[in-house]
């Protein structure tokens, strides 16, 4: 029994400031302000003042997480507005919430408790409609090509070798495989097609790794989307489709501004899946919030041997975002499941677990400071968790000599007092910032990539890759993609490829199945155990508890 209401009932509760005020507070005139109703806008950077603050990046990640999150966003959200509530002009950068999973398992993802970001029902919706700007985009292409097949196909574009698939912003799985064009000539060339998620298309991934409106039309015309009869790679540019898309993105690669329930101001924009894409917020709105405030908190999806990694390798090569912080998110229940408990005893007390578990939170650390980064962890407390078990993880912390601060801004929230201590840890680490360095240098050949981020990263002894992802590594060497970093798509249950691996396991072997070359957004993606792109609905949907009363209120999404 919870002493607090729900997430919606606590954000139902907040007073809102009009998004005006906001935005003047963060220093952003009223002309760069574009109104989605009185508490979303986005802001077109071209009206922006020059003047750069050049804040700092604090980078919220998390050891290997519970199936539940360990609180990411919400430590996110309180960590900023503590930060502002000493007197630190602080921005957040987050990620849009996908419709799929709030449908599926997940709820709300706009943080929790007494730290959330706001209006929590739009942004956990339609929002201002980016998400569907990127699926038309994403389905322009796929119009075009099948179009461009259907009359003549000048290109030579092999039906079965279309690289590249239409998508939607649903949990379906159902339209993960089927067959397209069927009826006759008039119809259309009949070929094996799909679906993916939205957030797993490559048209997001490049909208949140691009610098700049020219950047992400360079992007999205280096797509490859298929091969020739020959296997030669097609791409977006042979196509002449680039424009048609950037101009579907035309507002929704402007950031969106809302606020926190404390009122720090917020930029909520891009979502790309961290598993297939490197899974944080588009690089403008990160960039957007350095030119406005001193410290910007931002968050990468999954645990630091993903989200971390690929904030380093991938996004912080892309943009000027390199974190001068790293924090670590941990709990206690997830400490206890590395320590060996199962899912459902974690209420129960258990200290010894948690000094067991201790295990996988101290991989985490070791492996940002080979970034060159200094990590602080935040324990995300819980009222299951006992002062034992929450003084244990302190204490293990500074006998491993990092900085640790317990913190309750779920509960008591960061505008609060609940993450005091987590804002004075962070910025005694930004008195002496760390300088991010990559793990591995881009001449390096890819199967060379991954072993690194295996050998460093993950600890495991080697990478075993199948014979078509041999045959792919073959082709990306042909094809002259061997520069580009790499982006694992890993269980992020466990350092290994094995969900049930837990802890800090070392000497296996991590099984490269395939390799996508995703040349838009700069990455090859190296696919390990089993990774959906198009998810399904668990038997009883979190959906089935949705609803809208007859004052327009909406219940059940939390
Ligand atoms: P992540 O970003 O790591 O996936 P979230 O911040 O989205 O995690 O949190 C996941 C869920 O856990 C949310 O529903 C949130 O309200 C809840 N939660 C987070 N921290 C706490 C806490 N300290 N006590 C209770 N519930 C929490």
């Amino acid at each position: 029994s919870s002493p607090l209401p729900n997430d919606l009932e606590i954000a139902r509760a907040a007073t809102l400031r009009p998004i005006e005020e906001i935005a003047a507070a963060a220093g952003i005139p009223a002309e760069a302000l574009e109104l989605y109703g009185r508490y979303k806008a986005k802001i077109d950077l071209a009206r922006l003042p020059a003047e750069n603050r050049h804040g700092q990046v604090v980078l919220v990640t998390a050891i290997s997480p519970t199936p539940a999150g360990e609180g990411k966003s919400t430590l996110t959200v309180g960590l900023a507005d503590s930060l502002t509530r000493a007197g630190k002009k602080t921005m957040i950068a987050i990620r849009e919430p996908s419709i799929g999973p709030i449908l599926g398992m997940k709820g709300g993802a706009t943080g929790g408790g007494r730290s959330q970001v706001l209006p929590m029902e739009d942004i956990n919706l339609h929002f201002t409609g980016d998400f569907h700007a990127i699926t038309s985009a994403n389905n322009a292409l796929c119009a075009l090509i099948d179009n461009h097949i259907f009359q003549g196909n000048e290109l030579g574009i092999d039906p079965r070798r279309v690289a590249f698939r239409r998508v939607m912003d649903m949990n379906d799985r159902s339209l993960r495989d089927m067959v397209i064009g069927l009826g006759g000539p008039g119809q259309g060339v009949p070929r094996e097609a799909g679906f993916d998620i939205t957030v797993a298309s490559e048209v997001m991934a490049v909208f949140c790794l691009a610098s700049s409106v020219a950047d992400l039309k360079d992007r999205l015309a280096r797509i490859t989307f298929g091969y020739t009869y020959d296997r030669v790679p097609l791409t977006v540019a042979d196509l002449g489709a680039a424009g048609v898309m950037a101009m579907l993105l035309k507002d929704a690669i402007k950031p969106n501004l809302v606020q926190t329930i404390a009122g720090t101001p917020a930029l909520v924009h891009g979502g790309p899946f961290a598993n297939i894409a490197h899974g944080c917020n588009s690089a403008l709105a990160t960039t957007t919030a350095r030119r406005l405030a001193d410290v910007v908190v931002t968050e990468a999806g999954f645990g630091a041997d993903l989200g971390a990694e690929k904030f380093i390798d991938i996004k912080s090569r892309a943009a000027d975002v390199a974190p001068s912080a790293v924090v670590i998110v941990a709990t206690v229940r997830a400490l206890k499941m590395h320590g060996g408990v199962a899912k459902d005893a974690l209420k129960t007390p258990d200290e010894g677990a948690v000094v067991r578990g201790f295990a996988n939170l101290a991989r985490h650390v070791e492996n940002v400071r080979k970034f060159g980064l200094e990590p602080v962890v935040a324990v995300n407390e819980f009222a299951t968790d006992t002062q034992e078990e929450l003084d244990t993880v302190v204490r293990l912390c500074r006998e491993a000599g990092v900085r640790v601060a317990i913190a309750d801004v779920w509960g008591r929230g960061g505008g609060g007092d609940g993450g005091d201590d987590l804002a004075r840890e962070v910025l005694a680490a930004l008195e002496s910032p760390g300088q991010a360095r990559q793990l591995y240098p881009l001449e390096m050949g890819i199967e060379e990539k991954i072993g690194t981020v295996v050998r460093e990263v993950y600890r495991g002894a080697g990478v075993e890759f199948s014979d078509q992802a041999r045959r792919m590594l073959r082709q990306i060497r042909e094809n002259g993609w061997d520069g580009l970093p790499v982006c694992m798509a890993k269980t992020q249950y466990s350092f290994s490829d094995d969900p049930t691996l837990l802890g800090a396991p070392d000497g296996f072997t991590v099984h490269v199945r395939e390799l996508w070359p995703r040349t838009g957004a700069g990455f090859i993606v190296a696919v390990t155990g089993s990774i959906m792109t198009m998810p399904g609905l668990p038997k009883v949907p979190a959906a089935m508890r949705m609803d809208l009363d007859e004052d327009g209120q909406i219940t059940g999404l939390f």
